[in-house]
């Protein structure tokens, strides 16, 4: 079962500065000079906060994994909602950068940049977390309103539609991971196999897809090998041996039942922002939930 939130993508607008007294009473600072001096570092630490982020809004977005699956040497170890301020005119000068672009750092540059506590790393970011970050980013930077063009289920007719992204829901890590603190899950396949595999990272995720893409050009094979690139990289051990051999040879073998179970496994625990709503299409009238495609214009709106 997973659990489902509303609310977690929904943005508002808080104002986090704290409130600190400047007010000083000469007779307490004779009484109270710890407090005084107290007092004026956490007021100073505020002009700077300030000064720092030159009041651009800033928000606490809850992340999806609620930092399980972190271990405790990571600044996002048991960490449920991560700081960042709003994107600026800059940060889309680092979203536009060709150099950028073409390198494939743009997203994880901006990233770096607009979270606030700076001991995180982006690439250990799982990919739910940094999803709920960038549609965040998204939101408050460019609108809820996202227009893509898709192909009608029923009458395969290309329209356009308007997704609503602060209606998108979140769903959360609901099982434990094997040891606190640490990215490692266990699932019993249907012959009987245990296996243990982790969530991947973006930087795991975007080198399984560059590998794709290479093997693609490489065999110019019309059959993905999708699913099994990425099962060597996500499960991490095989009823308890953990070499990687092993665990390739295991991969290629394993048969259709276990690999449709393991999916649908991975389906219903892996934290995410679900990218589903419902679409109607303006042609035929056809109504259902379908994925909504992430394209350029998610970060690049045309207009
Ligand atoms: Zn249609």
């Amino acid at each position: 079962m997973s659990e489902e939130k509303t609310a977690s993508v929904q943005f508002e607008d808080e104002n986090n500065e704290e409130q600190v007294s400047t007010d000083i009473n000469p007779q307490e600072i004779n009484e109270n000079p710890e407090k005084y001096a107290r007092q004026m570092a956490e007021s100073r630490a505020t002009e700077y906060d300030q000064m720092a982020g030159f009041s651009v809004p800033r928000d606490f977005v809850m992340i999806p994994s609620k930092g399980r699956v972190y271990p405790p040497t990571s600044a996002l170890h048991n960490v449920e909602e991560v700081e960042v301020r709003h994107l600026t005119a800059a940060d889309e000068d680092i979203l536009t950068s060709r150099a950028l672009l073409r390198s494939g750092k743009a997203m994880d540059t901006m990233l770096a940049n607009v979270i606030m506590n700076k001991q995180i790393r982006v690439e250990e970011l799982i990919s739910g977390d940094k999803n709920a970050l960038l549609t965040f980013l998204r939101i408050t930077g460019y609108g809820p309103e996202y227009p893509v063009e898709i192909d009608c289920p029923a009458c395969d007719e290309n329209v356009k539609h308007d997704f609503d992204l602060s209606q998108l829901k979140m769903k959360f890590l609901d099982v434990d991971p094997v040891q606190e603190g640490e990215n490692r899950f266990n699932f019993l396949l249907p012959s009987g196999i245990e296996i243990e595999f982790k969530l991947l990272n973006s930087a795991e995720d975007a080198k399984i897809t560059e590998e794709q893409e290479k093997a693609r050009r490489a065999t110019n094979s019309p059959i993905d090998k999708v699913v099994t690139t990425r099962y060597k990289t996500q499960i991490i051990s095989v009823d308890g041996k953990d070499d990687q051999i092993f665990i390739n040879n295991f991969v290629n073998t394993m048969n259709l039942r276990d690999s449709r179970a393991f999916r649908t496994y991975l389906d219903e625990i892996d934290p995410d922002v679900i990218m589903k709503q419902d679409f109607k299409c303006p042609m035929c009238g056809h109504g259902e939930e379908v994925e909504i495609p992430i394209t350029v214009g998610f970060f690049w709106p045309e207009s």
